[in-house]
């Protein structure tokens, strides 16, 4: 099941009673001829909430139906994300279908991973590199000049569909759209995180809008391609940190993707960081998994403690995506992620550990080898090593 990536208020309303019915009703409809009742009455009760910002009714809805486990969540999560992510425009002669695409970069660094705007030779490389691996031949392309964290990202549905007409407008101008840093919240920062570049699409509705839509290409070549090709041309971007592009998709389709990719990334990160820092290989480590709960299970959380000593030297966090919960294969995952590392001594704890964090700088707490949950602190370092990662 898909879940929302925004915080959700429930708000008991009409409008959310109306979406909750149109979309158990296209859910449980059996045939295209009953979805053509429901369908266009659904996407028309979502433009207009969507036009209106009514957030609160979007997210009431999403609320009841993610609650009630009922399949119409999924179509009405679909509805709305195609709204506020895509557009149709033009008149009935010359119609263009637009989409909001993001770019994501997993990245990680001893010192800063970059965000903000962009310089414009860079876009044009990436503009190329696009036009090259990804896109169909008959797409048009502008990309945002801004390289965004995930706290910088819209925050909500009518947020994410005010940013995406913005940048349909700069399509139809054919230009870069220009992002003001100013409206942007400072960025949070961690040893690994996401980025994004994000840029819009043109094509003729029904074109093709990926290369791969062609039958003689191959979408994995052109995949690998592309993440090769945009590797060197953010390069400059990203000093002093270790990277990973990966590939373009529709904006709410990688969001969630990359969520889930950077849970391996981080912990491979943390641990080459303690190899970068502390010279210590990954089979002398010791892992402690714990699950860690709020009013449910929220988060795997590894303290990594070196072969001696109580002290969890640095922590990494698993969160759960999605409808994931204890009954997942989490802990079997994360155990073999470790051990592709090169970790060796793992264990995990079967209690059930508080969502705990440092009351002073945020710091999530991590198991250490007694099962209690502690801050994580890095031994005295005897010299500065390089900052350089390569
Ligand atoms: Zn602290």
């Amino acid at each position: 099941m898909k879940r929302s990536p925004f915080n959700r208020r429930p708000r008991v309303a009409r409008e959310a009673d109306q979406l909750v019915w149109l979309a158990e009703g296209l859910a449980r409809s059996s045939s295209r001829v009953e979805d053509a009742f429901w369908e266009p009455r659904l996407l028309n009760e979502v433009a207009t909430l969507i036009d209106a910002e009514d957030e609160g009714a979007l997210t009431a809805a999403m609320d009841r139906l993610s609650q009630s486990g009922e399949r119409g969540f999924e179509e009405l999560a679909d509805v709305v994300e195609a709204r506020c992510e895509s557009a149709l425009v033009g008149d009935a002669e010359a119609q263009v279908s637009m989409l909001l695409l993001a770019i994501p970069v997993l990245a990680w660094s001893r010192l800063r991973i970059p965000a903000g705007n962009l310089p414009d030779a860079l876009l044009n490389q990436l503009r190329s590199d696009l036009q090259n691996h990804v896109l169909d031949k008959g797409a048009r392309v502008v990309l945002g000049d801004f390289l965004f964290s995930p706290d910088q990202l819209p925050q909500g549905y009518t947020a994410t569909a005010t940013l995406a007409r913005r940048f349909f407008a700069a399509l139809e101008a054919r230009r870069p759209l220009r992002l003001d840093p100013a409206d942007f919240v400072e960025t949070g920062q961690f040893l690994s995180d996401v980025r994004y570049v994000l840029a819009a699409v043109a094509i003729e509705p029904t074109a093709a809008i990926f290369r791969w839509q062609s039958e003689d290409v191959q979408r994995d070549a052109q995949t690998l391609a592309w993440a090769s090709a945009a590797q060197s041309s953010l390069a400059s971007a990203f000093p002093a940190c270790a990277f990973e592009v990966l590939a373009p998709q529709a904006f709410f389709a990688a969001c969630r993707e990359s969520d889930r990719q950077l849970r391996p990334y981080s912990l491979s990160a943390g641990i080459e960081f303690l190899r970068a820092t502390l010279g210590i290989e990954p089979a002398e480590l010791r892992a402690f998994i714990g699950g860690f709960h709020g009013h449910r299970l929220e988060e795997y959380r590894i303290g990594l403690c070196l072969p001696e000593g109580e002290q969890v030297v640095h922590g990494l966090v698993w969160p759960l995506l999605d409808a994931e919960d204890e009954n997942s294969e989490l802990v079997a995952e994360i155990e073999a992620r470790l051990r592709d590392a090169g970790v060796v001594h793992l264990h995990v704890f079967e209690q059930r550990f508080p969502l705990e964090f440092c009351d002073d700088c945020g710091a999530p707490l991590y198991p250490n080898e007694d099962g209690e949950p502690v801050h994580p602190e890095m031994p005295e370092q005897p010299a500065s090593p390089s900052a350089h990662l390569h």
